[in-house]
C-alpha cells in the first residue's frame, strides 16, 4: 500500500477526524498510486494517521476513511460500514415512510457515497474515484442486505468532474425503476422519477421540517416557493390548509407535483401551480397586492463554495425580503438554505438585513435543521448544509 507523508505541521486536521488532506499538505508520496488508491498516511514525524482514497486530480488529494491502523480495507470492512449506516435508519423507515438516505459519504465513513432508498429501489450518487473502484463490491452489499428490485446511479453531479469521473446515469443492478415510482413519506405518496428527476429523485432531506412547517398551516392561505415535487404544498394540505400556491421554474416539477395532489386526493381547488421564476413571480404578486399567511422559500443551493457567499448572501436576502412583504401581519415565513458555506449564524445575519430592507421586526420561533438521516460528523461541520428559520413577521 502506498504510504503519504504529510509536511511538518499539516497532521493536526487528520487527527482531529477531519476526513480531508488537501494536496498542498503533502510532502512526499512512497510509490505512484492511482486515483481511488486506499493509502496509508503519517504524519511527518512518522506517526500513522489513516487510511484514505488518494486522488491525483482533486483539491482533496485524500479522502480520510479509517483512523484504526489495525483494521484491513476489505470487502467486510464495507459490509460493517454500510449495515452500520443502513441500521441506524431502521426507525426512519415505517408505515408513513419508506424513503429516506441510507448512506451520506463522509458522515457515515464512506466518503464519496451517497446511497437513498426509494421504496423498493436504491439510487446510488458515487462522488470519489475510491468508491467508484469498489462500486461492483458495495452493488453486491446492498442487494444481498436490503433486497432492493433495482439499484439505480445517479451520479450526475459536478462533484464527479472534480475527481475526473465521468457522469453516470444507469442501472447497476435488478430492473429499472417505473418512470414514476411511488413512494411514501410523512404517510403522503409522491411520484418520483428516478432518472429524469433533480438531485437523485427526491429531497428527503426536508422530510422533518416539512411535518413541522404543516403544523403551523391549518386554514392558512400557503405559497410554497421552490416547490419541486409538492414536499410542503402536499403536507400542508394534508394539515388543513385553506390554500396552497406552488411555484417552481421547472415543468416536470410542476407536472410531478400536479401528480402528487390527485394521487393524494387532495381538493385541486384548493391548489394553484404556477410555472415561474420565483423572483420574477414574488414581485408579481406584490405588484397585485396579494398576500398570504405562510410563505416557505426553500431556494436551490446559492452559495456552491466560500468565494460565491457574498453574491449568495445578496440573493438570500432579496429573496427573503420579498418574502416577507408578501406577508399579512403576523404572518409566518419558512426560509431555508441548502449551502454549507452558509452557516446558522450568517443566515441570521442575512435574514436581519432582509427584515431591516423590508420595514419589519421578525421574530425566530424555531430553527431547522437537516434530519437524521443526514447526520453531522462532530468534526466535519462542513456537512452540515441545510438550515432554515421559522420567523413571525410582524
Ligand atoms: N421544496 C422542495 C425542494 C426544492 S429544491 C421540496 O420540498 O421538495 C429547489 C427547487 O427550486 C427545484 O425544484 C428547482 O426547479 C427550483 N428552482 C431553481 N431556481 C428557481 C427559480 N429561480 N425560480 C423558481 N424555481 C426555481
Amino acid at each position: 500500500m502506498v504510504e503519504i507523508i504529510l509536511k511538518r505541521g499539516k497532521e493536526k486536521a487528520a487527527i482531529q477526524r477531519h476526513p480531508w488532506v488537501f494536496s498542498g499538505a503533502l510532502e512526499k508520496v512512497k510509490g505512484k498510486p492511482n486515483d481511488g488508491d486506499v493509502v496509508k498516511v503519517f504524519a511527518f514525524d512518522g506517526e500513522f494517521l489513516a487510511y484514505g482514497y488518494f486522488n491525483g486530480n482533486s483539491r482533496v488529494a485524500v479522502r480520510l476513511l479509517e483512523w484504526n491502523e489495525d483494521q484491513i480495507i476489505d470487502q467486510s470492512w464495507y459490509q460493517n460500514r454500510l449495515k452500520q449506516a443502513i441500521a441506524s435508519r431502521a426507525f426512519i423507515l415505517n408505515d408513513e415512510t419508506n424513503t429516506c438516505r441510507l448512506v451520506f459519504s463522509e458522515a457515515d465513513f464512506l466518503p464519496g457515497l451517497i446511497v437513498d432508498k426509494y421504496a423498493d429501489f436504491l439510487s446510488l450518487q458515487i462522488l470519489s474515484s475510491g468508491i467508484e473502484r469498489v462500486k461492483n463490491d458495495i452493488v453486491e452489499i446492498l442487494r444481498s442486505a436490503l433486497n432492493p428490485k433495482g439499484i439505480f446511479d445517479k451520479s450526475d453531479a459536478t462533484a464527479r468532474g472534480h475527481e475526473g469521473l465521468h457522469i453516470e446515469n444507469g442501472l447497476l443492478w435488478g430492473e429499472n425503476p417505473p418512470e414514476f415510482l411511488e413512494v411514501k413519506e410523512n404517510g403522503i405518496i409522491y411520484h418520483i422519477n428516478i432518472a429524469e428527476g433533480q438531485k437523485s429523485g427526491f429531497y428527503c432531506d426536508q422530510r422533518d421540517n416539512r411535518k413541522i412547517l404543516a403544523s403551523y398551516t391549518k386554514d392558512k392561505k400557503v405559497l410554497d416557493c421552490f416547490s419541486y415535487s409538492g414536499g410542503f404544498s402536499l403536507n400542508s394540505l394534508a394539515n388543513g390548509a385553506k390554500s396552497v400556491t406552488s411555484v417552481d421554474s421547472s415543468a416536470l416539477a410542476i407536472d410531478t407535483l400536479k401528480q402528487n395532489i390527485e394521487l393524494n386526493k387532495f381538493d385541486t381547488n384548493k391548489v394553484t401551480t404556477i410555472q415561474s421564476d420565483v423572483n420574477k413571480q414574488l414581485r408579481a404578486f406584490a405588484a397585485a397586492g396579494e398576500s398570504f399567511d405562510v410563505i416557505v422559500l426553500d431556494p436551490p443551493k446559492y452559495a456552491p463554495s466560500r468565494s460565491a457567499l457574498d453574491r449568495a448572501a445578496r440573493a438570500y436576502k432579496d429573496l427573503n425580503r420579498l418574502g416577507m412583504l408578501l406577508l399579512e401581519k403576523g404572518g409566518l415565513l419558512a426560509t431555508f438554505s441548502c449551502s454549507g458555506a452558509v452557516d446558522i449564524e450568517t443566515f441570521k445575519q442575512i435574514v436581519a438585513w432582509a427584515a431591516l430592507d423590508a420595514g419589519k421586526e421578525v421574530q425566530i420561533i424555531k430553527q431547522f435543521c437537516q434530519p437524521e438521516d443526514h447526520p453531522v460528523r462532530i468534526s466535519f461541520s462542513e456537512g452540515e448544509y441545510l438550515k432554515g428559520l421559522l420567523l413571525r413577521v410582524l
